[in-house]
């Protein structure tokens, strides 16, 4: 019996409106409940209070409740947690909570493993075992701004997409669950605090664009010249730079919003004067920042971080084309939280 109900937070807000007109409800209890599962986070149809001890029999016969447990929680000397997070069908993932002096920033999971090959990433070596729902997004989301109300003292305030697996490969439920953390009947957060990295999947890249999405766009770019961008990231075969820069070119035009690129140096990769200039050219049609992002090492020594020249020749070339470019310190490197750390390791 318990395997066929459906998990209730599966339906729109407009399908639990018509679940309770079919039963001869009021439609407005559709709303209701929507509010009880994305506002007030119910676990359980018993404290849906305002709605009739019949109707939530009735829920209860029908529907179930999923939410995500955090299994472990890791707490790093800069103050980085990371938590593992147990999905109702036991499968693991993580997401972390970065806090910096002014922000609690979230970063989580859109799937399970990952179906990318990036050398260097840790989470490349478990294979994506599934897509998350959206409503297992949203619970990393409500995990953390409750760490961060109790160790910070202070609510959520940013969210990036950047945990295990590549968000545009999920990308319907990642927007509904997007929906339901910027919609005042759920969390009610700016989307303009939310950004979703991708490694460059062309085609869905416009689709946001046509979706006139709010939410920020990073992309994880590593190299601007292809024969090394497809060493590192062989995905790149299928979906080839010019592919990734015209659709970068659509989504500019649509949205005047500013691209963000990831990118790490490291030595004898991407560390050359060639390297820089291609970068420049890739970027140089819209307003860009280059985030150059600290390697995070993950143990087989192909990859090292470049040395602190190479790094300064990037950002005055950078800034010299009118680039803006910001360097980021990893953190939570000692509990594997950092960037392309997430293995599922403890
Ligand atoms: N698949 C998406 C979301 C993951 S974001 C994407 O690729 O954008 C994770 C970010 O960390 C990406 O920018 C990725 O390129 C970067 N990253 C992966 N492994 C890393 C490592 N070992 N050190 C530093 N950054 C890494």
């Amino acid at each position: 019996m318990e395997t066929t109900k459906k998990d209730i937070r599966a339906l729109s807000k407009e399908q639990l409106r018509e679940f309770f007109v079919a039963q001869g409800d009021k439609e407005f209890r559709g709303n209701q409940v929507y509010e009880w599962l994305w506002n007030k986070g119910a676990h359980k149809f018993e404290d849906m209070t305002n709605i009739s001890k019949d109707m939530r029999q009735v829920l209860e016969d029908y529907f179930v409740i999923n939410h995500i447990e955090v299994d472990q929680m890791q707490r790093s000397n800069d103050g980085t947690i990371k938590n593992a997070v147990r999905l109702h069908d036991g499968l693991i993932v993580e997401s972390v909570l970065i806090p910096t002096s002014r922000r609690s920033t979230a970063c989580v999971s859109s799937q399970v493993g990952c179906s990318l090959d990036c050398k260097f990433c840790a989470t490349s070596r478990l294979k994506r075992m599934r897509n998350l729902n959206p409503d297992e997004i949203f619970d990393q989301v409500v995990a953390i701004d409750k760490e961060s109300r109790l160790y910070f003292n202070r609510p959520l305030s940013n969210i990036v997409f950047m945990g295990m697996g590549e968000p545009l490969m999920n990308y319907n439920n990642v927007l509904k669950a997007i929906e339901k953390i910027t919609s005042p009947e759920g969390l009610g957060m700016s989307p303009k605090r939310i950004i979703v990295s991708t490694s460059g999947v062309p085609k869905m890249i416009k689709k946001m664009a046509d979706d006139e999405v709010k939410f920020g766009l990073a992309v994880s770019l590593h190299s601007a010249i292809d024969e090394v961008r497809t060493s590192i990231m062989p995905f790149n075969a299928t979906f080839p730079l010019a592919d990734l820069r015209e659709a970068l070119e659509y989504w500019y035009a649509k949205t005047k919003n500013t691209i963000t690129y990831e990118y790490v140096v490291w030595d004898g990769i991407n560390d050359s004067r060639k390297d820089v200039e291609a970068l420049i050219q890739f970027c140089k049609f819209a307003p860009s920042k280059v985030n150059l992002i600290e390697y995070n090492p993950i143990d087989d020594g192909q990859f090292q971080q470049a040395d602190s020249a190479a790094l300064d020749m990037y950002i005055s070339m950078l800034e010299a084309n009118n680039i803006t470019v910001t360097v980021r310190r990893s953190r939570g490197k000692d509990i594997d939280a950092a960037c392309g750390q997430l293995a599922n390791k403890s």
